[in-house]
């Protein structure tokens, strides 16, 4: 069975197509449950910009079901055409399945560049479609632009972290890459613009059904940092691993996720899904609340994209900050613990946001 499979080809594209046909940048928007992935917009913020420079219409394309809601968010958010392929049988995510559907659309609507999120199943459906395409991909890019002869330029870290390097496809069609979440900005939602939506097929292959999802059970461990809204990040200033159930204590009161730079990790202190930076997650929340963590560059490139920076240090000259939008001098000790008590106390109404800054103040004072 296992051989009769790897006999069977799934689409593939001639080395000697006409390239001159492929046009149009197309973002695979990512959802679970009817819900998008936020680097789905990120990317189509993007790829509004390479597409405009080629004065190439922006495309996206929607795999679920049920997925006519994403498809209009898809036109708020940046594109000209949406294809949509609707079937119960892609409700949730399958490499398969879903590369059956991506294989489709490029072979039939030949976009000159396929963009992609460098999550877990973007990585995972990026390089299964890359395998049966005569062409390239990137992974985990953090910088994309096109050049005069339509190229792609993708840029990643490359030999540990110590270069950047600039990845191009010269000979072959779609140029792919995937790109990290929160590098990216999404452009601002705009309910005025509306999308050509184009239904595709579904391409199932009864052999592509092997396995059933069941459900999700959502891991009580590992933080969400790519979609939190507010991160609280602790580092090397924390001095052991305890301390980061003070940081889960503010975390809770902001409705966010706990984070933690490379030194915390190291040490042990806390898993590496919660690490913020270059060899981390990239994150892009609203607020972004580094405790004990001096600012490393490594540690910055991550989380300085963030809406508003809070810095807690004990060291007024700690380069965090240079980045902070409000600093917070003291012992993390006494800082964490009094602004998690007035968030508490804001949230149920006891406290004016002018007594927040009070009682935070003087816990920075050590009164
Ligand atoms: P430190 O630099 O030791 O800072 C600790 C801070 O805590 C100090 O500023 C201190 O003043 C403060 N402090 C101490 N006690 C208290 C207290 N009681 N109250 C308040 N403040 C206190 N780092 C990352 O974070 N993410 C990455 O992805 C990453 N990738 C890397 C990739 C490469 C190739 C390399 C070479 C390095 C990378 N690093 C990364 C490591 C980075 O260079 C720094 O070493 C690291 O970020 C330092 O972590 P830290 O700020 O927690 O520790």
């Amino acid at each position: 069975m296992a051989e009769e499979r790897k006999r069977k080809p799934m689409i593939g594209l001639q080395s000697d197509t006409d390239w001159s046909e492929y046009r149009g940048v197309m973002v695979v928007v990512e959802q679970r449950a009817g819900v998008a992935k936020p680097v789905s917009w990120q990317l189509l913020g993007e790829a509004r910009r390479l597409a405009d420079k080629l004065d190439s219409p922006l495309l996206a394309l929607v795999i679920g079901h049920q997925v006519q809601g994403l498809a209009r968010e898809a036109g708020y958010h940046g594109a000209d055409r949406v294809y949509v392929c609707d079937s119960p049988e892609l409700a949730s995510y399958r490499t398969r399945p879903y590369s059956r559907v991506c294989l489709y659309v490029i072979r039939e609507y030949k976009p000159e560049i396929v963009l992609m999120g460098a999550t877990y199943a973007g990585r995972d459906l990026a390089g299964a479609i890359a395998t049966h395409l005569p062409t390239g991909l990137t992974a985990d890019s953090t910088q994309l632009d096109v050049d005069e002869e339509r190229l792609l330029l993708a840029s990643r870290p490359a030999f540990s972290e110590k270069m950047l390097a600039t990845i191009l496809c010269k000979q072959f069609k779609p140029q792919m890459a995937t790109a990290r979440a929160g590098v990216f900005e999404a452009l601002p939602r705009d309910e005025t613009r509306s999308a050509e939506v184009v239904m595709v097929p579904p391409q199932i292959d009864p052999e592509d059904i092997s396995t059933q999802v069941l459900g999700f059970v959502e891991s009580l461990e590992r933080g969400n940092l790519e979609d939190a809204d507010v991160i609280v990040a602790g580092g090397r200033g924390l001095g052991g691993p305890g301390a980061f159930s003070l940081l889960k204590e503010l975390a809770d009161a902001l409705g966010g996720e706990v984070g933690a730079s490379r030194a915390a990790v190291d040490l042990g202190w806390i898993g590496h899904d919660h690490q913020v930076g270059q060899t981390g997650t990239t994150v892009r929340p609203r607020l972004y609340i580094a405790v004990g963590i001096s600012g490393a560059v490594q540690h910055v490139v991550g989380m300085q994209n963030s809406t508003y920076i809070v810095a807690i240090n004990k060291d007024s000259e700690a380069p965090i900050f240079r980045f902070a939008n409000y600093g917070i001098k003291g012992d993390l000790f006494q800082i964490v613990p009094a602004l998690a008590q007035a968030v508490r106390a804001r949230r149920s109404g006891g406290l004016s946001p002018e007594g927040v800054l009070e009682q935070v103040s003087a816990a920075g004072r050590g009164e």
